[in-house]
């Protein structure tokens, strides 16, 4: 996944008389710099097992100890979605078996999660609606097999295992693929603005499982779910959904059922085949987690962390529009990533053209971000074109110094050098010419050599204006303002 993570996908997907229910389970790994009971680096791409210790290995005897900064930040999500926050939070041991679960255990969260009943707000085409989060809990990921390395082996990397995530569980509230994508877009945004999560879908550090099922439109019971994993982009997640809706419709208009499993998505083969059937949470035999005190929130702790949210992106993009007039769109996209959204609002801090600067970031910046198959985010951290200079470059267009057309040669050239823009348009001999004596001369110049033209234009052959226009801006290497070259033209050419 790379350039689908901005983009929503927007078909209208019909299913006749079947109405889909959805709800997902987000795994969003934590930005912490160690994992979440033990000192191991938390950062992804080492060395298979090179981020181990005894804790995170499950040796006897050991003792987790909590990375405060995990369960602070799960909190600060669990505040910006609203949700309340509960006095007490328990520890709950989860308990199965895998190669990958050294312990015999996940250490998460059961009955008592750490936020409950909040919401994430998100556009659909019948306007504004508000998906409800069950809970928000903590938890320690598993590590990862490895089965394709060896021809006859299984191979184990524990550096992921006890990696701190948080877990977000929404209500069965999303109807169709489509909202699942905006869904999950603005739930990612939301913990993006938070810094509580790097939101990267490619490498697992946020993922969704999503339950999925259907009933007849008008009916209100729930049907059987399955759950989907696998997906690692957006789009994969809405051709899940969506293959997983007609899998169901077809089952049960041929009479079948829809057997309660986990499916995994094979996003080669646009296709989901079953994992195991569901498991139940008894299968599991959720204990207290014994070696971990109970977390206790006071009130005072959680309106401190609300006095200390940032901006939220769906606040910051009604304020786009309203403070700088945007269109709805332009403000979206601006404000989907708060890096690109800073960015943009220091370009426009340093020259006050707002709609000016926007064309720029909405068009030569993000395609550039497209064509290199990079995150936003990536890019803006690495981007060469400062914002200061971005404003710069648009203060030379609105004070006549450059054409538009010319901005695009300088705008080039500050990508690949980084140059201030002023500096490139001295340098190169940019500078647009506005003194009327010069476009004057080279009115004439080229009016006197297409003397034939010009009978032909006078004759009523009006149409010839825009060709005298291309010659006069070839004479002078594109630098001439269009609107004086066009004034003094018609002037020349009116009958004498
Ligand atoms: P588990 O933890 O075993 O997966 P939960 O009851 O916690 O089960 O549900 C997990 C997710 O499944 C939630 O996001 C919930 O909204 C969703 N869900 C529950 N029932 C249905 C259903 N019948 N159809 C679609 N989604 C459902
Ligand atoms: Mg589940
Ligand atoms: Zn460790």
């Amino acid at each position: 996944m790379s350039q689908d993570t901005d983009e929503g996908q927007s078909e209208s997907l019909s299913y006749g008389p079947w109405e889909p229910v959805i709800g997902l389970e987000v795994h969003a790994q934590l930005l912490t710099n160690s994992k979440l009971f033990c000192a191991c680096s938390a950062s992804f791409g080492a060395e298979p097992n090179a981020h181990t210790c005894p804790v995170c290995m499950g040796f006897p005897g050991v003792l987790p100890v909590l990375n405060e900064r995990a369960l602070e930040f799960s909190l600060r999500a669990g505040v910006a979605t609203g949700c309340r926050i509960p006095p007490v939070a328990r520890w709950s041991r989860k308990n199965y078996f895998y190669p990958d679960l050294p312990k015999g255990y996940q250490v998460s969260m059961f009955d008592e999660p750490l936020a409950v009943e909040g919401y994430v707000d998100i556009d659909t085409p019948d306007g504004l609606k508000r998906v409800r989060l069950t809970r928000i809990h903590m938890e320690e990921d598993a590590g990862k097999s490895i089965h394709d390395a060896h021809e006859n082996h299984s191979l184990i990397d524990l550096n992921r295992t006890g990696v701190a995530l948080m877990e977000i569980v929404s209500e069965p509230d999303i109807s169709s693929p489509t909202e699942a994508g905006a869904y999950l877009r603005s739930l990612r945004s939301i913990v993006q603005y938070l810094e509580v999560c790097d939101g990267n879908m490619d490498e697992g550090s946020f993922r969704c499982d999503a339950n999925v099922s259907i009933r007849r439109t008008g009916t209100t019971e729930l049907g059987t779910r399955t759950e989907t994993k696998n997906m690692n982009s957006f789009r994969s997640v809405e051709r899940a959904i969506d293959f997983e809706i007609r899998r169901q419709i077809d089952l049960l208009e041929d009479g079948g059922r829809v057997v309660q499993e986990t499916r995994s998505w094979d996003a080669d083969r646009s296709r989901s085949t079953p994992m195991r059937s569901k498991e139940h949470a008894h299968d599991y035999r959720y204990f207290p987690e014994p070696d971990l005190l109970p977390l206790e929130t006071s009130s005072e702790r959680v309106e401190e962390i609300r006095s200390e949210l940032p901006e939220l992106p769906r606040a910051r993009r009604a304020r786009f529009v309203e403070r700088y007039e945007l269109p709805e769109y332009d403000a979206e996209v601006l404000t989907a990533r708060r890096d690109l959204a800073d960015y943009f609002e220091a370009a426009v801090g340093a020259h006050d053209n707002s709609k000016g600067i926007s064309n720029w970031v909405m068009g030569d910046i993000l395609r550039l971000v497209r064509e290199g198959h990079l995150e936003t985010a990536l890019v803006i951290e690495k981007w060469p074109v400062s914002a200061e200079h971005l404003a710069g470059l648009v203060r030379l267009i609105d004070d006549g110094t450059i054409s538009g057309k010319i901005a695009k040669t300088v705008f080039e050239e500050m990508h690949d050098t980084q140059d201030a823009p002023a500096d490139i348009v001295e340098r190169k001999g940019l500078r647009q010419v506005t003194d009327e004596g010069a476009i004057t001369s080279a009115v004439d110049t080229v009016l006197e050599q297409q003397a034939d033209k010009v009978a032909e234009y006078r004759a009523g052959k009006e149409q010839l204006l825009g060709f005298f226009v291309g010659q006069v801006m070839k004479a002078t290497a594109g630098k001439a303002n269009p609107k004086a070259v066009n004034e003094i033209l018609r002037a020349r050419l009116a009958p004498s």
